[in-house]
């Protein structure tokens, strides 16, 4: 057993690790580590933006997956997390999009502190983008994630249902990451140079990794805390299948939403029944601990024939997203409700056979802020004993209804005639699918995640809450949680742009 001590020590490489790994290792005087358990991306497809929806499943992903689901006509969900530094971003579909600021002011109030208000998180976002459109109030200029708004690269397919979305009166947005998010945009993205940039990628440069006082260990799996009274005195690790501890003053787990409640279940924190079951001795009852599980889900998909040829994207497939209020559809003010998004190609669930590509383009539709919780637990005491994961996906009258509404939309902008020259027959949910019944029935086929799975360890002042409005976990002298399990309640939009902010703001705490 070999011992490694540092001041600070981040568990995952992922998002928010790899922006915790860079900026706590600005100080040059605190000893940082960052372990993660995959191995650098070496797979040139993780570079490529339009080979994202096919590098899922390779060996670099944890690939977990949900239990069947009620609510989705008893489906099992597959969902891909990275095991490999930068995370889940280097799988993830680029897509940046902060939020609207309703969104965070509801974490302020759960937390009693402005720091997670939208405004509180402004620095954040700013210290972590470079939009290509330049610095100003809104945007970051200088940070070290490219934000790419696309111009003439835009799928013409995507212009028309943008138009087609003008024509319905829904407001034009010059991007999302403005204070309104009601409206169309081609999607930002976090790309340069035709390739992906991850959250490692962006952060850990040459120059931050050759800091002596950062160490990246890869190939390094956590298999539990190592815990004295009130203190974690270490980690439970694996190294080259070698049994191995290391060891921190601080220890930051940046795991995500799905492993951070594992490893904490693992280590003894949880429900007593679960942990019981699963053969861990209880060190502390926090039942808390992997419930509020929430996820975004799109439909997949409102599919049109074309009647000319779709050219291929030149970005990621998925190019636009709109985001809309479900009652009113030109309102331009409020946090929406539901989102459209539009593919350049069929996209289908598994339920449905996929026409070729070429000669098809999809409105994926969904539900912004879904009422559904759910749950995950361990499945066992190790590392890879299969996980128990819930989402709980359309247990609630808000999210079937809203769901209903959203393909409404869909459709609505599918009929326009900005389309006219495109359209040539409505694929799915096809014609003939028209009462609440029928549409239920196709939505529960239909829809697959979006892949924003948030909220186990929720931030929050409540005797529920995992962490406070510090990050810090209450429970232990030690250990904050920074990633995307801390999010009480999930942004409008995709929640990378959020996670890292998150981290940065947590950074900022520390200098
Ligand atoms: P992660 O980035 O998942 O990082 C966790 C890290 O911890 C991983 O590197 C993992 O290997 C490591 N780890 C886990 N367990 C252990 C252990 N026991 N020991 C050591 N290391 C461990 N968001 C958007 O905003 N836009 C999008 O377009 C978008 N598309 C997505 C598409 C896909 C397919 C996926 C998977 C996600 C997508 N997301 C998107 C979501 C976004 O990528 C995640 O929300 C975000 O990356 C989560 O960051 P995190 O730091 O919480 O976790």
């Amino acid at each position: 057993m070999t011992a490694h001590h540092f001041d600070v020590v981040v568990v995952g490489g992922g998002s928010a690790g790899s922006v915790l790994a860079a900026r706590l290792s600005e100080n040059a005087d605190r000893q940082v580590a960052l372990i993660e358990a995959g191995g650098a991306p070496t797979d040139p497809d993780i570079a490529k933006p339009a080979m994202w929806p096919f590098i899922q499943g390779r060996d670099y992903d944890w690939a977990y997956e949900t239990v069947p689901q009620p609510g989705t006509a008893n489906r099992i969900h597959p969902w891909p997390r990275g095991r490999v530094l930068g995370g889940s971003s280097c799988l993830h579909a680029m897509a940046h999009v902060r939020g609207h600021p309703d969104d965070f002011a509801v974490w302020a109030e759960a937390t009693g502190s402005d720091r997670w208000s939208y405004d509180g998180l402004l620095p954040g976002f700013l210290h972590s983008e470079r939009f290509s459109g330049g610095a100003s109030e809104s945007h970051g200029g200088d940070g070290p994630l490219p934000v790419w708004l696309p111009g003439e690269e835009v799928n013409p397919v995507v212009r028309a249902y943008i138009a087609a979305g003008h024509e319905r009166g829904v407001p034009t947005l010059p991007d999302h990451n403005g204070r309104n998010l009601n409206g169309t945009s081609p999607n930002s993205l976090t790309i340069r140079d035709g390739k992906r940039v991850s959250a490692a990628d962006a952060y850990l440069t040459d120059d931050v990794r050759a800091r002596p006082n950062l160490t990246i260990l890869t190939g390094v799996s956590v298999h539990r805390l190592v815990i004295d009274g009130n203190r974690v005195t270490g980690l439970a690790v694996t190294r080259d299948g070698r049994d191995e501890t290391i060891t921190g003053d601080e220890i930051i787990l940046s795991t995500g939403s799905v492993a951070t409640p594992l490893l904490l279940m693992r280590s003894g924190f949880g429900d007593p029944d679960v942990l019981r079951r699963a053969g861990v001795d209880c060190r502390l009852s926090r039942p808390a601990i992997g419930q509020n599980l929430h996820d975004h889900l799109l439909g997949a998909g409102n599919v049109y024939r074309s009647s000319q040829a779709v050219p291929p994207t030149k970005l990621q497939h998925s190019e636009s997203l709109m985001y809309l209020n479900a009652a009113d559809i030109t309102e331009a003010k409020g946090v929406p409700d539901i989102v459209l998004g539009c593919v350049t190609g069929p996209s289908v669930s598994e339920s449905f056979s996929a026409v070729a590509p070429g000669f098809a383009y999809t409105f994926l539709f969904g539900v912004t802020h879904p009422t559904s919780r759910g749950y995950l637990a361990i499945g066992g005491p190790d590392l890879d004993d299969k996980p128990v994961i819930d989402p709980a996906y359309l247990q609630t009258d808000h999210d079937r209804t809203t769901f209903r509404r959203a393909l409404e939309a869909a459709r609505e902008i599918g009929s326009s005639q900005a389309l006219t020259a495109w359209k040539a027959e409505e694929l799915l949910p096809g014609p003939g699918v028209r009462t609440t019944a029928e549409i239920d029935d196709f939505i529960a086929r239909a829809v697959i995640t979006h892949h924003h799975p948030v909220g186990t360890c929720r931030m929050g002042r409540d005797a529920g809450a995992i962490v406070d409005a510090d990050l810090h976990f209450n429970g232990l002298d030690n250990l904050s949680i920074v990633d995307a399990s801390v999010i009480p309640t999930i942004t409008s939009g995709p929640v990378h742009a959020a996670v890292l902010a998150i981290a940065e703001t947590f950074a900022a705490g520390r200098r």
